[in-house]
């Protein structure tokens, strides 16, 4: 998926576990959680619009990927300040295709990291719980174009359950 979707189910995980005590526990918590979180909609991905290589060329492509990297942009902006270790904790899977660009771009190889482990190891251990091991069987979608409407209602849900956490807070204490 793409950085907001991950950004904002660790915003959503941080709050959930942002305990005034017991602040060890809601920490690890909130690791566990976004490594999971992270594997579940990089599976969910399958469904959406993602092409496997970047396609400058496409201009739908590019005002896409560019809408959702100024998304993360402001999204971090607005969260960071309390919720940095949510969306630490989401995004550090990502470390993968860095290393791996890294690699492509300056032409040398790390032996031991010729494939994104992090998520190969997160989806190993997804795919061995049920229901979660049927969602191989979801449609291939990653490049239909219309596939990001899915994405883009999966961030406004996001958001919007956000919110609502948010206003629940508030009712309790006013
Ligand atoms: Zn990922």
């Amino acid at each position: 998926m793409q950085a907001p979707t991950h950004i904002l189910a660790g915003v959503i995980i941080n709050r959930l576990f942002k305990w005034r005590n017991y602040k060890l526990v809601g920490l690890l918590l909130t690791f566990i959680c976004c490594m999971f979180a992270h594997a579940f909609f990089d599976q969910l991905a399958l469904s959406v619009y993602r092409q496997p290589e970047p396609q400058f060329n496409d201009p739908f492509w590019l005002i896409y990927h560019l809408a959702m990297w100024l998304g993360s942009i402001v999204l971090l902006y607005i969260f960071w300040r309390d919720y940095k270790w949510g969306i630490i904790f989401s995004l550090i899977p990502e470390f993968d295709w860095l290393v791996l660009g890294i690699q492509h771009v300056f032409h040398f190889d790390i032996p031991f990291y010729q494939m994104p482990w992090i998520h190969f190891s997160l989806n190993y251990i997804l795919v061995q719980i049920p229901p979660f091991n049927y969602m191989d069987m979801l449609p291939d979608n990653r490049n239909n174009p219309w596939a990001c409407i899915w994405e883009l209602l999966l961030i406004a849900v996001l958001a919007f359950a956000f919110r609502a956490m948010v206003r629940y807070r508030k009712n309790i204490h006013f």
